[in-house]
């Protein structure tokens, strides 16, 4: 993989490009691929931003999420759009396994592929050109790098502004982790520079669900949340019948897994959800116990050194077993007890 500013010179030239993220993207996923469409579009460029999945309604006011391809349902049209590429860029994830039933067709195109991305450990031999820094906040924060670096930041208009807002303030959670360094701040005084109206992002992401999800999350913090003192960990588990009863869509469960955190003493919070093709887990932590690790060796996942997420193909009574055995086996590795 090749420094990305080797590219640089060549964004004049006017190519078919393909942004594409992990599967159900968060708001860092979605900002970062709709602030880099936005900005490669200036080009003359044709550009598509294509999702190996859906995403949260909380992410349809993003300017030009409803361009955006799902790929399961436009498996066709998406998988010829690949093929004719001359770039795939690939934001917010360093595996292509991160894409699903995506990834055979990422693998298989002859398109140059260019990686910007923050997660542990990538896998540069799937990507010609990249930037990988885990010291980033977020995939945001480095197609702003991408943007300034370029030598184009006056195209950062109020549309780049708020898509890349977006995924700072979700990655950074809103400015508390020890990721919001003194450069994301500083971005953060440019994009409102350019007329950027941060409330009206917040509101958007963290004020947009239903009645039906807080009182579900309510329901799962009386119900489904169990507490173990002796390794200061949350564990939060969500079986299918809770995501029927109270109809949960995508991304209604994102930031659940943060509330335990709040709890004096809790260091790491685990939630599992039981989803029809799998068990997926997420995993935050504070301080120095490393859950991308605990992810990468436990539960085929990875991520962040305080958050990161997994899967299990058992059932969510036996991986719930799984995960009290190796937290009690483990606990003291993990910086735990
Ligand atoms: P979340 O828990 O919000 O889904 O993800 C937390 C972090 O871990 C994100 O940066 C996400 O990209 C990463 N992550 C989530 N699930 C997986 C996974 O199954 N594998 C890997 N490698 N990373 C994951
Ligand atoms: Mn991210």
């Amino acid at each position: 993989m090749q420094p990305i500013h080797h590219i640089f010179s060549q964004l004049a030239t006017v190519r078919k490009v393909v942004i594409t993220t992990h599967q159900k993207p968060d708001p860092d996923a979605m900002g970062s691929s709709l602030a880099l469409y936005h900005f490669l579009k200036q080009f003359g460029h044709e550009v598509i931003v294509i999702s190996p999945t859906n995403w949260a309604a909380f992410l349809d006011w993003m300017p030009g999420s409803d361009k955006v391809l799902n790929f399961e349902i436009t498996r066709e049209k998406s998988e010829a759009i690949i093929m004719a590429a001359d770039w795939i860029f690939c934001l917010d994830f360093n595996m292509l396994a991160r894409t699903k039933s995506l990834a055979p067709v990422i693998e298989k195109a002859g398109a140059t592929k260019i990686l910007i991305d923050h997660h542990q450990q990538p896998a540069i031999e799937s990507f010609h050109f990249g930037a990988s820094d885990t010291t980033k906040s977020s995939t945001c924060e480095m197609v702003f790098d991408f943007i300034v670096e370029s030598g184009h930041p006056e195209r950062i208009n109020p549309e780049i502004a708020e898509c890349l807002y977006a995924g700072l303030i979700g990655d950074t959670g809103s400015f508390r982790f020890p990721a919001a360094t003194a450069n994301v701040h500083r971005m953060v005084a440019e994009l409102k520079e350019t007329g950027l109206q941060h409330t009206k992002v917040h509101e958007n992401i963290y004020d947009n669900f239903m009645e039906n999800r807080l009182r579900f999350i309510g329901h799962v913090l009386t119900n489904r949340m169990e507490i173990s003192y002796e390794y200061n960990t949350a564990l939060i588990y969500v079986p299918k019948s809770d995501l029927l009863r109270y109809d949960i869509r995508t991304g209604d469960t994102e930031g659940l897994v943060n509330y335990p955190l709040s709890i004096q003493g809790i260091r790491m919070a685990a939630i599992v959800i039981d989803r029809d093709e799998e068990r997926k887990w997420s995993f935050r932590s504070k301080g120095n116990v490393d859950v991308n690790t605990f992810a990468r060796r436990f539960f085929e996942g990875g991520g962040h050194f305080n958050a990161a997420g997994g899967r299990s193909s058992a059932p969510l009574d036996e991986t719930v077993r799984t995960f009290k055995k190796v937290l009690k086996e483990n606990a003291s590795e993990f910086q735990l007890t």
